[in-house]
């Protein structure tokens, strides 16, 4: 199947983009490279161009003759969403529902969403499964459910066919060793931990240590790239018109902030000093998914199950790649 990974030369997306290949699909990129990495994605496959402009949507459609669109072009940075919403809502929902018109006018039906934990915000209990009610914190995440909302009622109304899959936490890097995460600044635990190891950083700052878990630092499931990719694509093959799967894509195995500065001690053989600072504003203290109905309705299963696994994959990426892609951006 013709396909637009639109975001494909970011972190998840150049991922899908290989995942797509390996699977027999034809992947194209629209990427306004903001975020993305012209390196991360084969040069004949990206085309550059802006959510937030119809006309390049209209073009890069008509151009690939795309059946299948899968979306990950979104900002995603909690703390700026709340300084900023205006560029959350203009890039997320509004450049979205650019998307989703120009899909409709070509009667391209098939979606699969890039959605978050985040639409869950505080849950009232963990493991997290797909019936607990969305109730985000923050204008971020308050987009992605926007855009949930509105995949919906394109479902009902225009017989989209849609998957929103909402993402617990992302982590390592494609197991040829190609493409990796590399956003300017970092942001990601399990980056910023690596950059200790690697003298980049003198430290990394435990962002608290008071929360109600057992040792006090907050708990999140770690979910391979390779592993979410896989999960699209098994998603995009199952799409049907008329109906949308919602489903949450993790492990089901929850670690705490210590355990993965642990589990990075213990794969790469460095120290790793650690300090304990305040809290971040809007982190709850326990994420964990509850994925059975993935596993269920995609007959899909992550891999990589623990999280020295999937330390030890983003490792060997940044070990290779110290300065990521090199070209100084997100
Ligand atoms: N975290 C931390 N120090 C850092 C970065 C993150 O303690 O320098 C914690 C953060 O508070 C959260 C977990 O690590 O509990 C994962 O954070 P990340 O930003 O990687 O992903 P998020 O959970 O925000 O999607």
């Amino acid at each position: 199947m013709k396909v637009l990974v639109v975001g494909g030369a970011g972190y998840i997306g150049s991922h899908a983009v290989k995942a797509l290949e390996v699977a027999g699909h034809e992947p194209w990129v629209l990427d306004n490279l903001y975020q993305g990495h012209r390196a991360a994605v084969p040069a004949d496959r990206l085309i550059e161009g802006d959510l937030i402009n119809p006309p390049d949507l209209a073009a890069v459609l008509d151009k690939t003759g795309a059946e299948g669109v899968m979306h990950f072009a979104a900002l995603a940075l909690v703390g700026e969403s709340v300084t900023d919403p205006a560029k959350y809502y203009l890039n997320n929902v509004v450049g979205t529902l650019n998307l989703l018109e120009a899909m409709r006018e070509r009667k391209i039906w098939r979606f699969v969403f890039s959605s978050t934990c985040a639409t869950y915000g505080v849950p009232a209990s963990s493991p997290i499964d797909e019936s607990m009610p969305q109730v985000p914190i923050n204008p971020y995440g308050d987009t992605k459910l926007a855009i949930e909302k509105a995949l919906e009622a394109y479902t009902n109304a225009y017989g989209f066919g849609v998957a929103a899959l909402r993402y617990f936490n992302a982590a390592g890097a494609h197991h040829s060793g190609e493409i990796g995460e590399d956003h300017d600044p970092e942001s990601h635990l399990i980056p910023i931990v690596l950059q200790v190891a690697l003298g980049q950083r003198e430290n990394v700052t435990i962002f608290g240590d008071d929360y109600p878990t057992p040792d006090g630092t907050c708990i999140r499931d770690y979910i391979h790239v390779d592993d979410l990719c896989s999960a699209h694509v098994a998603a995009l093959e199952q799409l049907e018109p008329g109906k949308m799967m919602k489903l949450n894509l993790g492990t089901g195995n929850g670690f705490s902030v210590k355990e993965v500065i642990d589990a990075c001690r213990e794969v790469t053989g460095h120290v790793i000093p650690a300090v304990v600072g305040s809290r971040r504003e809007g982190d709850p203290a326990e994420l964990v998914a509850n994925s059975s109905k993935a596993f269920e309705t995609l007959g899909w299963r992550p891999k990589y199950t623990s999280v020295e696994q999937v330390v030890a994959s983003a490792w060997q990426w940044h070990q290779a790649n110290p300065n990521g892609y090199g070209d100084g951006k997100e």
